[in-house]
C-alpha cells in the first residue's frame, strides 16, 4: 500500500486498478501515511498558510432539480430568498474588514439574475474592491455569458462535476442535465481564461468506488486549480432522504489522493466536512486541504440555504465565523492568511 502512496506522490498519477486497490483497500495505517505526505507536499506549495474565501450565498432560488439538493425546485418547503446588489456589497465590506480577499458567489441557478445584473454586482464589487478575487458559482450557463462576466472582472468559477460516470450523472439529475452539458461547461470555463474549480461529492447515492476512481482521472484530465470535495449528507425534503451520510473518513482519504495527485491544487476542507463531525475541518486541513470557506451571508438568510440537514454555522455572524476558524486552525499549527489566495505555482524557497 505504502508502495503505491510513494508512486503517487513521485508520479502523480495511478493507473485505474492502482487507485482502485488503495481505496478498496485502505486501513486507518495506509491513511496516516497518506495523510501525512500529503501534508508534505502541501508544505511545499503553502507553508503553513491556510487561504480564506468569504461565500455570499445570494440566492436559493433554482430552476433545476438535482436530486441530491435542498434547494432544488421541487422542495416547496424551502423558503426562497435573494440579497439585494446592495445586501450583497455590504456582505462584501463586511468581510473586507475582516480580512476576506476572495469572494465566493454561489446560489442556485436563477434566471432572476440575467447576465446583466450579474455584470454589475461584479463591477461593482471590483470597483470597491480590486484587490479581492470573485470567484462566481452560479451553475451552467452558455459560453457567452461566462465571457461576459469574466470580462466584467470575475476571476474564478466553481462548478463542480458532481460525477465523471454517465450513468451514475443520470441517477443524481432529472434528464435536463448531462454530464457532456456539465464538462463543456467545465471546457468554456478553462478556455475562456478562468481559475476552475471542479469537484464532487463522497459518498452520493450509488456511487462505487470504480466511480470515485474515475473522478480522480477526471481531474487529473482537467487539471483544476482548485477541487472541491465534500461529503454528501442527505436533506429531509428530497427523495435522497434515506440514503446515509456518514462519508467523512472516505472523503479525507479522496483528499489526501488529490493532493498528491495535483500537488498544488487550491483545495478546500468543506463546511460539509465540518457538518459531520464536529471537527471535520481541522481533519481535511490535516489531510491534505489549504483552503477554508466561512460564510460571510447575512445571518437572517443562512438557514434557507440549506443543501442538506444539519448545516453548522448558521446561526453565527461572519466575524465569529471568521475568528472560531482561524482559532481552529491555530490550534492544529496552521495561519489564516490575509491574502487573495491565489494558486503556487513554485514550490517555496527552502522547501
Ligand atoms: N448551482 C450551483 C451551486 C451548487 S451548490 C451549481 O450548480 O454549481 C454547491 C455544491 O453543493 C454542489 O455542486 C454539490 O456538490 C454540493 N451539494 C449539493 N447538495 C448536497 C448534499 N445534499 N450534500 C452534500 N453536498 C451537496
Amino acid at each position: 500500500m505504502k508502495h503505491l502512496i510513494d508512486k503517487l506522490e513521485k508520479n502523480r498519477i495511478l493507473t485505474k486498478e492502482e487507485f482502485m486497490y488503495l481505496i478498496e483497500n485502505r486501513t486507518p495505517e495506509t491513511a496516516e501515511y497518506l495523510f501525512e505526505r500529503a501534508r508534505a507536499v502541501r508544505q511545499k506549495y503553502y507553508g503553513r498558510d491556510i487561504y480564506l474565501r468569504g461565500l455570499i450565498e445570494f440566492t436559493n432560488y433554482c430552476k433545476n432539480d438535482c436530486y441530491y439538493c435542498g434547494i432544488q425546485k421541487s422542495n416547496k418547503n424551502a423558503s426562497r430568498y435573494r440579497l439585494t446588489k446592495e445586501q450583497i456589497l455590504e456582505c462584501c465590506k463586511t468581510g473586507y474588514e475582516l480580512g476576506f480577499r476572495t469572494y465566493v458567489l454561489q446560489g442556485g441557478d436563477d434566471p432572476f439574475f440575467t447576465d446583466e445584473k450579474i455584470i454589475e454586482i461584479i463591477r461593482e464589487i471590483k470597483k470597491g474592491y480590486p484587490d479581492c478575487a470573485i470567484t462566481l458559482s452560479i451553475g451552467e450557463k452558455s459560453y457567452e455569458s461566462y465571457k461576459s462576466y469574466f470580462d466584467a472582472g470575475a476571476d474564478r468559477y466553481l462548478l463542480r462535476h458532481e460525477t465523471a460516470d454517465e450513468e451514475h450523472y443520470s441517477r443524481l439529475h432529472p434528464k435536463e442535465l448531462s454530464l457532456s452539458g456539465r464538462k463543456q461547461c467545465l471546457k468554456d470555463l478553462k478556455e475562456i481564461g478562468y481559475y476552475v474549480g471542479s469537484g464532487f461529492m463522497v459518498g452520493s447515492p450509488y456511487q462505487t468506488d470504480e466511480n470515485l476512481v474515475e473522478d480522480l482521472l477526471f481531474i487529473k484530465e482537467l487539471n483544476p486549480e482548485m477541487v472541491g470535495i465534500g461529503p454528501f449528507i442527505p436533506h429531509h425534503d428530497t427523495s435522497f432522504r434515506e440514503f446515509k451520510g456518514d462519508n467523512g473518513e472516505l472523503t479525507l482519504f479522496m483528499i489526501g489522493l488529490i493532493r498528491l495527485m495535483i500537488p498544488n491544487v487550491l483545495l478546500p476542507s468543506t463546511t460539509a466536512l465540518g457538518t459531520i463531525d464536529p471537527y471535520g475541518r481541522e481533519k481535511g486541513i490535516l489531510s491534505g486541504a489549504n483552503v477554508v470557506m466561512p460564510n460571510l451571508s447575512p445571518v437572517n438568510v443562512r438557514n434557507k440555504y440549506l443543501l442538506y440537514d444539519n448545516k453548522i454555522c448558521t446561526g453565527d455572524e461572519a466575524a465569529e465565523c471568521r475568528s472560531c476558524l482561524e482559532n481552529r486552525m491555530k490550534k492544529i499549527g496552521y495561519d489564516v492568511v490575509v491574502s487573495r489566495g491565489d494558486i503556487r505555482t513554485e514550490a517555496i524557497k527552502g522547501e
